[in-house]
Order: C-alpha cells, then sequence, then structure tokens
C-alpha cells in the first residue's frame, strides 16, 4: 500500500479513536448517573442502561480494534491479514479501515467463535 495512502488511513483511525473515546466517556458518565431505584417498582431505566451498556461493549471492542490497526501501521503490517500473512482486500479496508484480518480469516474466526459459544451454551 501506498505510504501516503497510509497516512489517510491512519488519519482516519486517528479520528475514529477520538470519537470512539468520546462516545465511551458519555456512556460511562450516563452509566454512572445517579440511579434512583424503588425496589417496589424496579428500574424505569433498566432497558435503557442495558441498551447502553451493550453499546459500550461494543464501543470498546470497536476501540480494541482501531487500536490493533493502529498497531499494526506502526509495524508496517497495515493492510495484511494477521492471521494468514495474505494482503487485505483493499475494498474491505475501505468499509472496515480496522480490519485486521482478510475476508476468509474473518469468516474462519467468526465460524470458530460460534461453535465456541453454541459450544459454550449447551454445557
Ligand atoms: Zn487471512
Amino acid at each position: 500500500m501506498q505510504p501516503t495512502k497510509i497516512e489517510t488511513e491512519r488519519e482516519k483511525l486517528e479520528a475514529e479513536r477520538v470519537a470512539i473515546l468520546d462516545d465511551i466517556e458519555h456512556l460511562k458518565e450516563w452509566l454512572q448517573g445517579e440511579v434512583d431505584v424503588d425496589a417496589d417498582e424496579g428500574d424505569p431505566d433498566l432497558a435503557e442502561r442495558e441498551k447502553n451498556l451493550a453499546l459500550l461493549m461494543v464501543m470498546e471492542r470497536k476501540l480494541e480494534s482501531v487500536n490493533m490497526a493502529l498497531r499494526a501501521i506502526d509495524k508496517g503490517r497495515y493492510g495484511i491479514c494477521e492471521r494468514c500473512g495474505n494482503p487485505i482486500d483493499p475494498a474491505r479496508l475501505e468499509v472496515r479501515p480496522d480490519a485486521t484480518l482478510c475476508l476468509d480469516c474473518q469468516r474462519e474466526v467468526e465460524r470458530i467463535a460460534k461453535k465456541a459459544a453454541l459450544r459454550y451454551m449447551e454445557e
């Protein structure tokens, strides 16, 4: 990949990182806010809290993958699949600049994770 292109990707990722950190901070602030829970009536905000908690987890995972992509840039391995070492399809990077796996490996990893999750649920 062209060095100038990588710099553009790095800027995109840095901007995304800042945006994600901002979102995480807001979500955490919201989740740590005062909650007046009446034991009898339950927490009317419960659904909202669960939704935001789920969102927070998604954001943290996203942050982790953006950080990984930034580290890959630093190591000069950006755009290279971490699993098989083949170049990642540029079209895929366009959509997912934080992708560190090629599409084949991503599918494989998801398949394994799904299988593991199923096994976990069966036990
Ligand atoms: Zn791969």
